[in-house]
This record gives structure tokens, sequence and C-alpha cells, in this order.
């Protein structure tokens, strides 16, 4: 049975500076069910990343509603991986539950369990200089899940790393949030991406955004992202969305 834990009902942001508005989003509408994997693509400036600013409370809507549970929390892991230099590893990961006032012994071992389970034990004392940018992403979605959130928001996780490692790495953030039991809402501009990892995928209209189409992927033997690439339905979707991009070159 699909456990609806957050519902986002006719979302609107105009952005106002001195002289002029701009209208981000127009009227966006979409309920995430607990466990799903949903993509959200869209033309560059089309309002991706303000639905998430806006879901995670940094932004407030013009209009519209986010319907959400109260007990559910949401955890929000950046573009770049934004980890701060002059801490080590575990210390970057520990940042949510210090600033949440919840660094406990007990969510402390929740951390070092993580860094262990994803490889990254044996760095948690080096600096995010020595590490590559895969897994500098992997270390920032620890971070992110530090906190214990229900909900993840993922903005580009793998846009900054060359394509070897983008794929690489979208198995292992795949993997972990599965495991975890999580519940991800990722933008990407990465079409393949999106329908190798999502059980759905929303398409953006240019801006004023609306959701304009809505994908099911359903894909026979699916399995991880990278072997989801060769299924056969793989190319009709992303036929389909790249048609609904409408992408001028
Ligand atoms: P996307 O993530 O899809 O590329 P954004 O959500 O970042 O798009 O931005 C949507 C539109 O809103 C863009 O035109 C952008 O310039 C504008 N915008 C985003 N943030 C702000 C802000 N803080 N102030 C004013 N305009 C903004
Ligand atoms: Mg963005």
């Amino acid at each position: 049975m699909k456990d609806t834990i957050l519902k986002v009902k006719n979302l609107k942001k105009i952005y106002h500076d001195k002289k002029s508005e701009i209208v981000a989003l127009e009227n966006i509408n979409f309920e995430v069910n607990k466990n799903d994997f949903i993509s959200i693509v869209g033309p560059s400036g089309c309002g991706k990343s303000t639905i998430l600013s806006i879901l995670s409370k940094l932004e407030k809507q013009s209009d519209g509603n986010i319907e959400m549970d109260k007990n559910i929390t949401i955890g929000y892991m950046l573009q770049n991986d934004s980890l701060f230099s002059w801490r080590t590893i575990l210390e970057n990961c520990l940042i949510g539950l210090e600033v949440t006032k919840q660094l406990t012994s007990e969510n402390k071992q929740y951390v070092l369990d993580l860094l262990k389970t994803y490889g990254l034990y044996e760095f948690k004392d080096k600096y995010p200089s020595s590490l590559s940018g895969g897994m500098r992403q992997r270390v920032a979605l620890i971070r992110t899940l530090a906190i214990k959130p229900d909900i993840l928001l993922l903005d580009e996780p793998m846009s900054a790393l060359d394509y070897q490692s983008r794929l690489a790495i979208s198995d292992d953030i795949y993997k972990i949030i599965k495991n975890e039991g999580k519940t991800a809402i990722m933008v990407t501009h990465d079409i393949a991406e999106a329908i190798s990892m999502s059980d759905r995928i929303l398409v953006l209209s240019k801006r004023p955004s609306k959701v304009k189409k809505v994908y099911e992927i359903n894909l026979t033997d699916k399995s991880t992202p990278i072997n989801n690439r060769r299924c056969k339905e793989f190319s009709t979707y992303y036929d389909m969305i790249w048609r609904d991009l409408d992408v001028h070159i």
C-alpha cells in the first residue's frame, strides 16, 4: 500500500529584486510515497533547486502548500559537496549533529558505523583535499544521513564528477539510500541518471515552471543504476524525456 509522506500542492515561487520579479515556479504539484526515489529534471534555471530549497525551508513559497507529517525530517545535500577543508572527514560528518545539538555518543557511533559500512572509516581523520571527488560525495551523503532524515533532497549530487566516477557514485549513492531505507528526491539535468535511479521522474517545463510530465519508470530486470542503463525500456524513456525537454541546439 502506498504510504504518502509528502504532498506538494500548487507551489508557486516569485523571486523579487529591486527592479523586477522572476516567477520561478508557477504551479507545482506532486506526491511522494515512503521509499520512493523521485527525480526532477528540467531546463536550466526552471526552478529545480528552488523546489528543494522550499522543501528544506531555506526559501519560503509565495503560494501553495507542503503537506508533511510533523515527525518527517528532511536532509538536504547541496549541489557541490561543500565540505569544510579545515575539518577532518569525521568532523565534517558531525556538523549537522553539532548544529542541531544532537551530538550524543550514540549518534556519533551511528556516523562511525556509516563510515565503516561505506568504506570511509580509514579516512575519518584525513582532510577532504586528500579524497577523490567521488569519496567526497559519499562523505557529503553520510553527513546528510547523520541527522537521520526520512527524506533526502539531492541537488545534482554527481554533477561535479567526471563521467566514469558519476556512474560509479550513482551506484554507491543509490545503494546507500536503499540500504538505509530512505526516501529521496533528486534534481538532475542528466536524463540517463534520472532513469537509471528513479521510480518516478517529474519533467518540468521552462520557467515559469509547471510539472509537464510524470513518468513511472518500470524497467524489466531493474537492479543497480549502472545495470539499469542496459534495460530494454531505457532508450524509450530517454527519447520521450529528451523530447519533453525540447532542447534547442
Ligand atoms: P534550476 O535549479 O532549475 O537551474 P533555480 O531554482 O536555481 O533553477 O532558479 C530558478 C530561477 O530563479 C532562475 O531564473 C534563477 O535565476 C532564479 N533565482 C534562484 N534563486 C534566486 C534568488 N535567491 N533570488 C532571485 N532569483 C533567484
Ligand atoms: Mg539548480
